[in-house]
């Protein structure tokens, strides 16, 4: 039996889980994906590859910075760029008003993960279903019958929506109520990637991101092979706005949602004409709406549950690490 079950890869689970292991716990970390990072995720593509969740770190408390530093030491994160451009409704671009350091990671958000993960031991690809209360802590289910783990208490570190499934018959109504209470919007990223020879005309591009206030389509613009070292073609990623997203969530051709967004950004981007190759993905649980002040909830139960992440207490990375972080101090205080 593990002493901590923390359900969940994304920065919130790793930070906790990470800390708890340096603490001398026995942690394991669960995911429904195979890869690490949530939605810290990069695609890799032919040749290249594009972050199609998070875009950049900005850290705006110490704690965070620290932190931030510690992954430019280990040469994971870099200054991408010191300023962010703005694009209005009615599409007028706007330069920077600020100067400040937006950071990336020029190998994909990913690696940021798989730094955070590399002493953890990590089961991938097992989505968990249930948990179920035992003499002394809990057993974990997935729809896989071989898959069995027990642990003394569990850490969710997923969206609220995701732990409620799987923990509301193990839980308090008032703990019920505060996960159900926090909305999600969705949103949906197009991945652009143009030819070799359209290099020259990315060099030419003035901006590297592009946050679109209030746009009816767009969100966000990156430049996102900008963020390489040495790229060898230009690789453009787009967020819909949220009102896009829902719109077209479900709709059956991705092609055609991912074509919408791309025709979007044209007169941006004039001289990238024709991508050789588009791709989408819809995010169902992007950014929290109304965030809980908490930095994490414990529910009322016979064997600890925690359930922490970025909706406690913001809806960034940042507060997706301070959440993992606490949740694993309050653990650590109790043992
Ligand atoms: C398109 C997009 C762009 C963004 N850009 C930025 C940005 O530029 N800067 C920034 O700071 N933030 C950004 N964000 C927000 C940022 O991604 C999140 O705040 C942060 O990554 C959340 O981390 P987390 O660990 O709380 O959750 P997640 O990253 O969502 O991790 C939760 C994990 O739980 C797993 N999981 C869920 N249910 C189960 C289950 N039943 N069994 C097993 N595993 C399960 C999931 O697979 C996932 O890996 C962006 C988000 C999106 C969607």
């Amino acid at each position: 039996m593990f002493e901590i079950a923390v359900i969940g890869a994304g920065i919130a689970g790793l930070t906790c889980a990470q800390k708890l292991q340096q603490a001398g716990k026995s942690v394991v970390l669960i995911d429904k994906s195979r890869g690490l990072g949530g939605r810290l995720a990069t695609r890799r593509l032919a040749g290249t590859h594009a972050d199609h969740g998070v875009c950049y770190l900005q850290p705006k408390g110490d704690l965070f910075r620290a932190w931030i530093a510690e992954l430019v030491a280990a040469g994971i994160l870099r200054v991408w760029t010191e300023g962010i451009h703005s694009l209005s409704s009615d599409g007028i671009l706007q330069p920077p008003t600020k100067s400040v350091p937006y950071y990336a990671a020029p190998l994909g958000a990913t690696s940021i993960a798989k730094y955070l993960g590399r002493d953890l031991e990590i089961i991938g690809d097992k989505l968990i279903t249930a948990i179920s209360l035992m003499e002394h802590g809990w057993r974990l289910s997935s729809k896989d019958p071989e898959f069995s783990l027990t642990a003394e208490q569990i850490v969710f570190a997923t969206p609220p929506a995701q732990a409620l499934v799987i923990a509301k018959t193990q839980i308090d109504p008032a703990c019920i109520q505060q996960l159900s209470s926090v909305q999600f919007s969705r949103s949906i990223t197009a991945i652009a990637v143009y030819p070799t020879t359209d290099q020259n005309a990315a060099a030419a591009i003035t901006w590297q991101g592009i946050h679109c206030i209030e746009h009816p389509t767009l969100a966000w613009i990156g430049l996102d092979s900008s963020k390489q070292l040495n790229p060898t073609q230009p690789v453009l990623v787009v967020q819909s706005s949220a009102a896009f997203a829902e719109q077209y969530f479900d709709a059956p051709d991705l092609a055609i949602i991912g074509q919408k967004l791309i025709d979007a950004i044209v007169p941006l981007v004039p001289a990238l004409t024709q991508p050789e190759l588009i791709q989408v993905h819809r995010w169902g649980y992007a950014f929290a709406q109304n965030p809980l002040s908490e930095r994490f909830l414990t529910a009322q139960t016979i064997a600890p549950l925690y359930f922490c992440g970025d909706w406690c207490g913001g809806n960034r990375v940042e507060s997706a690490y301070l959440s993992g972080m606490t949740v694993a101090d309050k653990i650590l205080n109790n043992s």
